[in-house]
């Protein structure tokens, strides 16, 4: 049986509400602790993938849109894209934090998870700011004036000049997010957003916000046990920390309820095998000039780009054809995939190709802006 009763959970995003909201349903008296006056205000796309529902239910009114579609471009022609079933969710993160903080004691404070004292468990959930393994940078804008698709549909598009890529998110009605994040300074990133902006229509930008993220992967635990981005619970190359973060929650839950060892609880969601995946092939493009970076993910079948994404590398099958794809464009990295010999919870996504909505022909040539994504009047002009 547990040796704690009460417990403090310091930050108040994804990780550290889902472990609240575990703890109480278990009866522990919990207490969060927020710095910042609202909640969700940190930058985020929003986005999650379908394979969050394998372990939590999004409720319904935090859903802005179900993405159902996906196009993946390089060098302005598209490459990569699915549609017809559904990949994921455009999440509303405040609806969604409100919802797993319900009836919980939120206080409104910054405090340092090693000084708190009176709690017979503190938890560290402070995001980027205390991770202390490498950092990405992101810089999105919100905008108005474009729709994607029929608005159930994502655009991604893959950057050769540094590691990292662009992405239009819709957020209903006309409104979008137009991010960019990598490993590249925040010059180059406003650069590139402004590029893309250009190519949308010039949309009208309600604001632009900009963060650090952890893609160093897991670091040991610190004095306190640690949830969420803090821990490096981050998919190195796509930047999702919303589900990865929960997923680290409930393996320490699990841990603290049942007396295993965290390590061992992480380990079963799958999580850390992904990110060690995820990793293997940041380093690769790393080490690529960007023609080879372009031609590597040119090469990587549908399949293996969807699970990746997906977060839902199991060791059996997909690492076998990661290391067949590393290995036909050269290099050790599949070396490294080979040694990924974790087991993964997970199971990959049972259909990988539309069957529902047929995808628009693809452009012959590089166009000047992406297909599907049409620029429009901003609303009210
Ligand atoms: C531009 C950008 C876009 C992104 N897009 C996506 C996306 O589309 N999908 C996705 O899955 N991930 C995305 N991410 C990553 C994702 O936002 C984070 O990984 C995720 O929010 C991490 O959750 P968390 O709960 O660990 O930390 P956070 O969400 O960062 O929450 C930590 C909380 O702790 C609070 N805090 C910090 N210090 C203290 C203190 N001393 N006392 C009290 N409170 C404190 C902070 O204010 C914050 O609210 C994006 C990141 C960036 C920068």
């Amino acid at each position: 049986m547990p040796s704690f009763d009460r417990v403090a959970v310091v930050g108040a995003g994804p990780a550290g509400a889902f472990l609240s909201r575990l703890l109480s349903d278990a009866g522990f008296e919990v207490e969060v602790f927020e710095v910042l006056p609202r909640l969700a205000v940190k930058p985020c796309g929003w986005a999650t993938p379908y394979t969050i529902e394998s372990f939590f239910k999004v409720p319904e009114d935090a859903v802005l849109c179900e993405v159902r579609g996906y196009r993946v471009y390089v060098e302005g022609r598209v490459e990569k894209e699915g549609w017809g079933r559904k990949y994921g969710y455009i999440i509303d993160k405040e609806k969604l934090l409100e919802h797993l903080l319900e009836g919980i004691t939120l206080r409104r404070r910054g405090v340092d998870p090693a000084r708190l004292e009176g709690y017979d468990l503190v938890v560290d959930a402070r995001g980027h700011v205390a991770y202390s393994g490498v950092k990405a940078r992101a810089l999105q804008a919100i905008a108005r004036g474009v729709s994607v698709g029929d608005g159930d549909s994502i655009e991604i598009f893959f950057e050769s000049e540094f590691v990292g890529y662009s992405w239009v998110f819709p957020l209903g009605g006309s409104r979008v997010k137009v991010g960019v994040g990598g490993l590249a300074e925040f010059d180059v990133l406003r650069a590139r957003l402004h590029s893309l902006l250009r190519v949308l229509g010039r949309p009208q930008v309600e604001r632009v916000e900009g963060g650090l993220l952890a893609s160093g992967g897991l670091v040991p635990q610190g004095s306190a046990p640690r949830v969420g981005e803090v821990l490096g619970a981050v998919m190195p190359l796509s930047g999702e920390g919303i589900r990865p973060g929960m997923l680290s929650s409930l393996a320490l839950f699990r841990s603290l309820t049942t007396g295993s060892k965290f390590a061992r609880e992480l380990e079963k969601t799958g999580l850390p095998l992904n990110i060690r995946v995820q990793l293997a092939v940041l380093r690769r493009l790393k080490s690529l000039p960007p023609k080879g970076r372009a031609e590597l993910f040119r090469s990587a079948p549908v399949e293996i780009l969807e699970c990746v994404t997906a977060g839902c590398v199991t060791s059996a099958f997909i690492v076998k054809a990661m290391a067949r794809w590393l290995s036909s464009s050269r290099g050790s990295a599949c070396q490294r995939a080979q040694s990924l010999k974790a087991s993964c919870v997970m199971q990959p996504p049972g259909r990988r190709r539309s069957r529902g909505r047929k995808p628009p022909r693809r452009p012959e040539a590089p166009p000047r802006a992406p297909r599907g994504v049409r620029s429009r009047a901003p609303e009210g002009s």
